[in-house]
């Protein structure tokens, strides 16, 4: 059985089939071309069931297709704001309480590249989080900061304001401007991989941003070690949200003709919730599993999705940092 076989059966029937569940509450109706470089032709990397993993022939991005439209995202998400259930709860089963203390605690430290990066930059500086959520990032830092946010969620917006005193859009991006040069610092974790209009916000970041003012953007990583292995099954494959599968050579490419330098690149792991005992020992079982799959479909054993599916690992996610250089 090849990789593409393996996938198929294990999702054929429980548990597998709850995996395809998840993402497919709705049939994915746009069926779409490179968001870079407008590209329709693909070479298919992986099938995820209605969905397709795609590399474009032209500049290299990797992405679903075909996945959700417009309609459908924003009747999908509001229906989980209106349930209160994002991220709330993932496939090991373990809680994301964005209001708990201890989780926010935990959360926080995902976060230490970011946060540290900008409480070395400035301590009272003008700072833009876009999908900043619950105020996570806002928490982490230090000094005197005049805070703006955008997030979908009315409930995390609210939180946010009262909070940390931000000032935050409850909208879209597409749907929010701000003066030109205004930001020191501009923050997006989390949503780059959302997106399916990345240049359009890229060039709006662009414009807010001071020239020379530092932009970070956290994102999934699907040239990492985990999701070479695992393919199909990475953890962070989530069709019906995660539509462009980056890697560090087409974010680089992507943030480089937008207009910023990229100076480093992060894999925040050995300082996160993630890097412990219990994690290391998942490493090791799920690996030994995903390489028996195939064995073990074939004797009828269809194993749990928490051991087929790949564990947090360094390289999973990666932070940029880059820097507005001013334009010719
Ligand atoms: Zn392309």
């Amino acid at each position: 059985m090849n990789n593409t076989q393996v996938f198929k059966k294990y999702t054929s029937v429980h548990p597998g089939s709850e995996l395809l569940q998840k993402w497919y509450h709705m049939t994915p109706e746009d069926n779409v071309g490179c968001a870079i470089c407008d590209t329709k032709d693909y070479k298919i990397w992986y099938e995820l069931g209605l969905s397709k993993a795609v590399v474009c022939v032209k500049c290299g991005l990797k992405y679903i297709t075909p996945r959700l439209s417009r309609r459908q995202l924003r009747q999908s998400y509001s229906e989980m704001f209106y349930k209160d259930e994002v991220f709330t709860k993932d496939f090991e089963g373990r809680k994301h309480d964005f209001y708990d203390p201890v989780d926010r605690k935990n959360k926080i430290k995902d976060r230490h590249y970011e946060i540290e990066l900008t409480n070395c930059l400035t301590q009272n500086g003008t700072i833009l989080d876009i999908g900043c959520g619950t105020g996570l990032y806002f928490e982490g830092l230090k000094g005197n900061f005049k805070l703006f946010g955008i997030e979908l969620s009315q409930r995390a917006a609210e939180y946010t304001k009262k909070e940390f005193g931000a000032c935050v859009n409850m909208c879209e991006i597409e749907e929010v401007d701000y003066k030109k040069d205004f930001f020191d610092v501009i923050n997006m974790t989390y949503v780059i991989e959302h997106v399916s209009n990345p240049k359009e916000i890229i060039n709006k970041i662009y414009r807010w941003l001071k020239p020379g003012g530092m932009l970070l953007v956290s994102s999934p990583n699907w040239g990492s070690i985990a999701s070479r292995f695992y393919r199909e099954f990475f953890r962070l494959n989530l069709p019906h949200q995660h539509i462009l599968l980056w890697e560090e050579k087409t974010l680089k490419m992507f943030l480089n003709e937008a207009g910023f330098e990229v100076n480093n690149i992060y894999f925040p792991y050995f300082k996160t919730e993630y890097f412990n005992l219990y994690e290391l020992k998942r490493l090791f079982r799920n690996s030994f599993y995903r390489i028996l799959l195939p064995f073990f479909l074939k004797t009828g054993y269809y194993p749990p999705l928490e051991k087929v599916l790949s564990p947090p690992f360094w390289g999973n996610i990666m932070v940029f940092e880059c820097y507005k250089r001013c334009r010719t």
